[in-house]
């Protein structure tokens, strides 16, 4: 039987945290668990079956964000199921106004379409803000490219890897290889040469690789951040608010922009809805003054 200083705590969870999720049928909660990235090593896959058959109902939910919860637990086995996630490693998550599960791609150790790696920028995230109280939920999410498979730039806050194709000194053969491989019709045909149209252009760099004749260069790769998407009923993009060329200075803008949402937003509304009564703007030329790096010449 749980103690009756565990059980005030598993209270004390329910209210302030976001881990544990009071269901429907309000006898029964959902266990969600902090799994940044949605790394789990097998141990870890084995044990969270293992305790779901001992105190579960015989299933497991997979969420859009990385990560896992155990439904149907009854409220006097959470202390029991909490002490088993901890042997293995595993905490729980968030959901309340709190920074929550920090999701990322695999970047560019697996993925040929990455143009940054993403462990270290997630390490890094995590270790700093997951859990954080903070006036709103806050949502932090690193894709390695513009196909954006973790929605970052629906996030509050989103890493983007990018990478810009500047013209090489040479002579392009007109081939037209790098003209299919665009998925924007970027590259385009003008006065009998191939241009690309900067305005349609993501930066994804897949034609950069795609040139028999290493005609496009790749410059970067840049961490584009944005901030203030968000998902449901009214999804939006967030606003850019830098690119940089380091890793390092990624994770510092973002500390920064995690320190003006706690300071600066208001509970009970949308961070999309509130950006420009926190005055987006002076954040974005605050950052810009101490970050901001020279705008590469893509006109060659
Ligand atoms: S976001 Fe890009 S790099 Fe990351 S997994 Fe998706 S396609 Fe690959
Ligand atoms: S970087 Fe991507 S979007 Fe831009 S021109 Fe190349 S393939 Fe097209
Ligand atoms: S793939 Fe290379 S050579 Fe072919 S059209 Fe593009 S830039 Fe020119």
């Amino acid at each position: 039987m749980p103690s009756k200083s565990e059980m005030n705590r598993i209270r004390e969870l329910i209210e302030r945290k976001g881990g544990i999720i009071r269901e429907r049928n309000s006898q029964l909660y959902t266990i969600r668990v902090r799994i940044p990235g949605g790394v789990l090593t097998p141990d870890m896959v084995l044990g969270i079956g293992r305790i779901t058959r001992r105190l579960g109902m015989g299933s497991l939910h997979i969420t859009t964000r990385q990560t896992v919860e155990i439904p149907h637990i009854e409220q006097n086995k959470i202390p029991s199921l909490l002490r088993s996630l901890e042997k293995i490693g595993i905490g729980i998550g968030a959901e309340h106004d709190e920074v929550v599960n920090i999701t990322a791609c695999p970047g560019n150790k697996r993925c040929k379409l990455a143009n940054i790696g993403t462990d270290t920028i997630l390490d890094n995230l995590d270790r700093a803000h997951f859990g954080k109280g903070m006036p709103i939920r806050v949502r932090i999410a690193v894709s390695a490219c513009p196909n954006g498979c973790t929605s970052e730039r629906l996030s509050e806050i989103g890493i983007t890897g990018l990478r810009m194709p500047i013209r090489n000194q040479g002579k392009c053969t007109g081939c037209g290889t790098c003209a299919n491989t665009c998925k924007e019709n970027a590259i385009v045909t003008v006065n009998g040469r191939l241009t690309l149209d900067t305005e349609k252009c993501m930066e994804c760099g897949m034609c950069i690789d795609s040139c028999p004749f290493q005609i496009i260069r790749g410059l970067g790769p840049y961490y584009m951040i944005t901030v203030g998407g968000r998902r449901g009923r009214h999804p939006q993009l967030g606003r850019e608010l830098i690119r940089v060329s380091s890793a390092e200075k990624a994770v510092e803008i973002v500390n920064r922009v995690v320190d003006w949402i706690r300071r600066n937003a208001y509970s009970g509304k949308n961070l999309t809805d509130q950006m420009d009564t926190m005055d987006f703007s002076q954040l974005q030329t605050k950052i810009i003054k101490e970050f901001g790096e020279p705008v590469a010449d893509r006109t060659g």
